[in-house]
């Protein structure tokens, strides 16, 4: 078996582009300013979220952003986890996505008694 090719032999002086950045899948969680109909957040997953948000902004790559954004709702990125497409399926198979939003005021629990108390 012959014929493994090596190619691609860096040339001296031509700098090599560095190598494609982690490639790490990560799941996010877009909150709405407002609800759409009854969609107040969007969940997708991607390896390049900066590039993804992009897209969203300009109202691509997804259709609920794309009429979000005729509806002239924003948007805020509330939060990310890492993974990819099953991390994405199991948080949407478990909906309730506000419950999962720090924006949607999910907060820690607080357990210290008398803090709390008006
Ligand atoms: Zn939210």
């Amino acid at each position: 078996m012959t014929g493994t090719t090596m190619t691609a032999a860096p040339v001296r002086g031509i700098p090599v582009d560095p190598p494609p950045a982690v490639v790490s899948p990560v799941v996010y969680l877009l909150h709405f300013d407002q609800a759409y109909r009854h969609a107040g957040h969007y969940t997708g997953w991607t390896s390049d979220l900066r590039a993804r948000l992009a897209d969203h902004a300009a109202g691509r790559g997804s259709r609920l952003l794309a009429v979000v954004r005729a509806a002239g709702i924003g948007w805020r990125l509330a939060r990310t986890w890492p993974g990819g497409r099953d991390r994405e399926r199991a948080l949407k198979r478990q909906g309730g996505a506000s419950r999962r939003c720090p924006l949607c005021g999910v907060r820690p629990r607080l357990t210290v008694g008398g803090e709390d108390r008006r």
